[in-house]
């Protein structure tokens, strides 16, 4: 059997269905992370994707150990990297002495990570959903980019050795994206599989279509041949709004619904917005190979994790609370696994 069929097929068998853990590409909160990793290792998802850092890799490599030793499951590892400008990967910030003392604190009660306090963002805490920056009545919290540059990219591949890489990639950037392809190619990562994300909504005023879309994903898949990995196509909805709402899903099952069938060789993923309610919202008879959860995996986390840092531990070392907790991520993966 081909090596890349090989690759998703033994995925499948193993799930039915891929799973994916996103961390966050800009999650920098590294107690957070190693927990998050020991409960969904725990809990069955196939990989893990984390931002392109060594110290966040290794968070995650402990918790994929604990995992390892308790439940026997080791999810793979992906970093994820862009090659331009992307939501993804920013932060945001403020400075705290201009703020007017009487402020009700939009910004600090609309951050899910608790982020913000009075003396304004702990970067490692945000990941850069931008809802802050819509709060502040007076314009004050400002974003700006967390992102890898593409000279430092070597180094970080030699030091992480991920198991894959996820390149975040827009419709029309064509070119930067040949030039990271180039130095993955160059870097000589034995890399097991390599994802593509894109959607429609990185950037809401480009006006493109999904025709679009489908034209682009099928030139990323021309110039990835060189590489001869198995590709995984991340289609990608309303980003980083799966803790919002049960129909945050929508836009990528549409996406899904209309290019679907028509999109290059690979394992096709949903991301951007799925949580739990993702699966009533597709077609008994039309499902993709996978799914990714970001902010709603993290979400559901969040008050047993805050529970084990409040007391400068890792979740772990509560082994009531860490069964309640990887209990809580099987029933987000349950319908993924047993369709
Ligand atoms: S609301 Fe989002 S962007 Fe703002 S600080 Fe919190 S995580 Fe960061
Ligand atoms: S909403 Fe704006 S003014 Fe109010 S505390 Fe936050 S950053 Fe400051």
């Amino acid at each position: 059997m081909n090596s890349k069929v090989e690759f998703f097929e033994k995925n499948k068998k193993k799930t039915n269905k891929w799973v994916k853990l996103i961390c966050g590409a800009s999650n920098e909160d590294i107690n957070a992370i190693e927990d998050l990793c020991a409960i969904y290792s725990a809990a069955g998802v196939d990989y893990i994707d984390i931002a392109a850092e060594q110290s966040i890799a290794q968070a995650a490599r402990n918790g994929i150990k604990w995992s390892e030793e308790f439940f026997g499951t080791s999810p793979g590892l992906m970093i994820s990297i862009c090659d331009g400008k992307d939501i993804h990967f920013r932060k945001a910030k403020f400075d705290p002495i201009k703020c007017p003392t009487n402020c009700p604190r939009p910004c600090e009660n609309i951050c899910p990570t608790f982020a913000i306090d009075n003396y304004g963002v702990t970067e490692s805490k945000c990941y850069g959903c931008g809802r802050c920056i819509k709060s502040c009545p007076l314009n004050l919290i400002s974003e700006y980019d967390f992102n890898l540059s593409k000279d430092e990219l070597p180094t970080s591949l030699q030091i992480i050795k991920p198991d894959a890489v996820e390149i975040h990639t827009e419709i029309n950037r064509i070119d930067p994206f040949i030039e990271v392809v180039r130095i993955l190619k160059n870097s000589n990562t034995k890399l097991k599989t390599i994802s593509v994300s894109c959607g429609l909504n990185q950037s809401p005023k480009s006006q493109k279509s999904p025709n679009d879309l489908l034209k682009a994903l099928w030139e990323r898949y021309e110039i990835l041949s060189e590489l001869n990995l198995p590709i995984i196509w991340q289609l990608d909805g309303r980003p980083m709004s799966g803790d919002l709402g049960p129909t945050t899903g929508r836009d990528t099952v549409k996406l899904f619904e209309r290019i679907g069938s028509h999109l290059p060789p690979g394992l096709i993923q949903l991301a951007g917005g799925t949580n739990g309610k993702t699966h009533e919202l597709l077609k008994v008879n039309n499902f993709p190979d996978g799914i990714g959860f970001g902010s709603s995996a993290r979400k559901i986390m969040q008050p047993f994790i805050e529970y084990a840092n409040k007391n400068n531990k890792k979740l772990y070392e509560y082994p009531e609370r860490m069964a309640l907790a990887i209990k809580e991520a099987q029933k987000l993966l349950k319908p993924w696994k047993i369709s």
